[in-house]
């Protein structure tokens, strides 16, 4: 999540176009202070296409930020089955539906072979939060514990139950007194000694670990595909009674190249897995897949039902979205294209002294901005996330220091895209 500072300053109204400042107004007066804009100047979108949104003028921006509509904007197979089932019949989940239950198939048999033993049972949600939610609960039903482990900036949702084990939200502070937050990565402290260290701490309170937690590309701490000590630290966990859930609404459906999920790199296999943002391209779909012994113990202990988690709409979304990413082959598009763009803005990064580090997986690249010390520059970083957005080019800093470019666009990114993103790059630090 950006920090604040990458955002509109209600206070600079005046500096705006008539009809933003207009909208902007309107837009504060109904919904209140809570909500944030991107940019110093907001951009007004009306049509969304491939990884192009185009404002109200018909300017075409370039979009290396969004990762829901994972298989391009609008994609017209995923408008087409939503528009169909739409037209037909939406109920829920208490009712038989055949193209739920072949979903559900179609998304396990995505969790390899070995994998899908272990991991055969999905629950739906409507969203990422209500996912890691019904996964705490998951995790605290059968594990009879309460103690949360996190990495140090961690993003898991909005509910109260993962609002308190999201420090990137509101600080150290918002934490539950059950939860801890573990330094690295990013930082020299290797993972799996901190982890253990938390284990012992929680123990000392009375409070033992139920679950690590962690997002597989540890995203709000900056991007971080290889985590060395993550594998040890599941083990430690293990090892001391708890459950370890990947996060796998950043890195999921793909995003990272090398298959469809980011544990399988760290030669993981989660307890449970939460999924959400690109499961619908933009249609708000969410799931928890995990072993059926721990949701036996769940339900053992009573029923669910989500009212619109798994509805025929959605699933019909999903659906769509699951085939279009196989039959267009953008998982391999991830691997090839992020690739080379990771290698050219390595390139880049030898050129200009600063651009400090440059990481990725597939289509999710982290490129941290720093001063003439080498120190994180986060007032660099949000110039930079302007003066793209002025070149029509769409990006987002985020990471502890807030000094982390964002790279993250549609999985239908191609080589133009990829060029078009470096020559805008290269200009708007030219000119910072
Ligand atoms: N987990 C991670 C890693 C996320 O990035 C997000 C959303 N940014 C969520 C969970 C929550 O998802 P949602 O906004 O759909 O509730």
């Amino acid at each position: 999540m950006p920090g604040p500072t990458s955002y509109f300053d209600p206070t600079s109204l005046d500096t705006l176009d008539q009809r933003t400042a207009e909208l902007v107004s309107r837009r504060t007066a109904a919904l209140g202070p809570a909500y944030r804009l991107f940019y110093r100047n907001p951009v007004e979108f009306v049509r969304g296409e491939r990884a192009h949104l185009f404002d109200r003028d018909g300017n075409d921006y370039l979009d290396t930020y969004n990762n829901v509509p994972s298989v391009g904007h609008a994609h017209p197979r995923v408008v087409a089955a939503i528009a169909e089932q739409a037209a037909r019949l939406n109920t829920h989940t208490r009712y038989l539906d055949e193209a739920t239950i072949a979903y559900a198939e179609d998304l396990l048999s995505t969790f390899a072979d070995a994998v899908a033993a272990t991991l055969g049972n999905l629950m739906f949600t409507c969203t990422g939060s209500e996912a890691n939610d019904l996964a705490l609960r998951i995790v605290k039903s059968a594990t009879g514990r309460q103690g949360v482990i996190v990495s140090w900036n961690a993003y898991h949702g909005v509910t109260t139950e993962v609002a308190a084990i999201s420090p990137s939200l509101g600080g150290m502070d918002s934490l539950a007194p059950w939860t801890r937050a573990v330094r690295a990565p990013g930082t020299d402290v290797d993972f799996a000694e901190a982890v253990e260290a938390t284990i012992a701490e929680l123990d000392a309170f009375g409070i033992p670990v139920a679950a690590l937690i962690v997002d597989t590309i540890f995203a709000s701490d900056g991007v971080r595909p290889d985590v060395p000590g993550l594998a040890r630290a599941v083990s430690a966990v293990r090892k001391a009674g708890g459950l370890f859930i990947a996060d796998e609404v950043q890195p999921g459906f793909g995003r990272l190249g090398d298959g469809m999920w980011g544990f399988a790199r760290h030669g993981l296999v989660p307890d449970l897995v939460t999924l959400g943002k690109p499961m619908g391209n933009g249609h708000p779909v969410a799931a928890v897949v995990g072993r059926p012994d721990l949701i036996a113990q769940f339900a053992a202990h009573g029923r669910y039902f989500n009212t619109y988690g798994g509805n025929p709409v959605s699933i019909a979304a999903a659906q769509a979205t699951l085939d279009v990413l196989r039959d267009e082959g953008l998982v391999e598009n991830s691997r090839v294209v992020g690739a080379r763009l990771l290698e050219r803005v390595e390139t880049l990064a030898r050129q200009d002294a600063r651009i400090g580090g440059v990481r990725g997986a597939g289509l999710f690249l982290g490129v941290d901005l720093v001063d003439a010390e080498g120190a994180p520059d986060e007032s660099l970083a949000l110039d930079i996330v302007n003066r793209l957005r002025d070149r029509r080019v769409l990006i987002a800093a985020s990471g502890p220091a807030n000094h982390t470019l964002k790279i993250r666009p549609p999985l239908v990114f191609d080589d133009a895209d990829a060029d078009r993103l470096l020559t805008e790059l290269a200009a708007a630090l030219a000119d910072a």
